[in-house]
C-alpha cells in the first residue's frame, strides 16, 4: 500500500469512528438526524425551510447548515422555526464528523426531535464523509438534468432517499425521466423518492410522512 493511500485511509477511519460516536449521541438523546445533500441550487434550504414549517408545528427541530462562507441559509432555517447552527468550512467542499461534533456541542439534543443537515452543496465528497445521521438524503432537480446518476454514481448508491424537486419545471425543461430513472435504479435498486415542487408544495406530503414515521 502506497503512503498516500495509507494517509487517506487513516483519516477516513478516524471520521468513521467519530461519525459512530456522533450517532450514539443522537441515539441517546432519542434523536434522528438526516443529512441532506445535493449541489448547489438543487433546493436543499427551500426543502428544509418547508419542512421546518411544517414539523415545528409539533416538533422541536435543529438545523445544521455546512457553508463555504456565509450564514445565509442558518438564517433562513431559523426564520422558519429551528433551532439553528452554522458551519463555516472555511473552504471545505463537504461537512465531517468533526464539524457535526462541534455542531452538536452547540445544541441540547434532549430538547430536539429531528436535526437536519445541510451539507455542502455538492455531488461528489458529502458522499465519502459519513457524519452519524441516520438517513442520507439527496436532493435532484429537473434544471440539473438527467444524467446526473450516470455521472456521480457514488451520491446515487450511497443514499436512503431521493428527492426530485423543482417538477413544476418540467415543461420547460429537457429532462427524460425514464432514462434519470434507470440510472438510478441501476445504482440503488428500490430506492424511495419523492418527486416534489418546493415552490408549489406539490409531493411534499409523501415526504413529511415519510419522515414523521421515522421519528415515531
Ligand atoms: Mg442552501
Ligand atoms: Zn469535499
Amino acid at each position: 500500500m502506497s503512503e498516500r493511500i495509507a494517509v487517506v485511509e487513516e483519516i477516513m477511519g478516524a471520521n468513521d469512528r467519530l461519525a459512530a460516536q456522533n450517532r450514539k449521541r443522537l441515539d441517546e438523546a432519542g434523536v434522528l438526524a438526516i443529512n441532506i445533500m445535493a449541489s448547489p441550487g438543487a433546493g436543499k434550504t427551500s426543502l428544509i425551510e418547508r419542512t421546518v414549517r411544517e414539523l415545528a408545528k409539533d416538533l422541536e427541530i435543529a438545523v445544521v447548515d455546512g457553508d463555504v462562507a456565509t450564514g445565509i441559509d442558518a438564517e433562513r432555517a431559523a426564520r422558519a422555526g429551528a433551532h439553528a447552527v452554522q458551519i463555516n468550512t472555511g473552504g471545505e467542499c463537504h461537512l465531517d464528523a468533526v464539524m457535526m461534533q462541534s455542531a452538536f456541542d452547540q445544541i441540547d439534543l434532549n430538547q430536539i426531535d429531528l436535526v437536519i443537515i445541510e451539507n455542502v452543496g455538492n455531488l461528489i465528497c458529502p458522499a465519502g464523509f459519513k457524519l452519524g445521521a441516520h438517513k442520507n438524503v439527496l436532493i435532484a432537480s429537473i434544471p440539473e438534468g438527467d444524467d446526473k446518476p450516470y455521472k456521480y454514481p457514488a451520491m446515487y448508491r450511497g443514499v436512503d432517499a431521493l428527492v426530485i424537486n423543482k417538477i413544476d419545471l418540467r415543461p420547460y425543461v429537457q429532462f427524460d425521466m425514464d432514462y434519470f430513472k434507470h440510472g438510478v435504479a441501476t445504482l440503488n435498486p428500490g430506492l424511495q423518492s419523492f418527486p416534489v415542487s418546493c415552490q408549489t408544495g406539490d409531493g411534499l406530503l409523501a415526504w413529511y410522512t415519510w419522515l414523521r414515521t421515522l421519528i415515531g
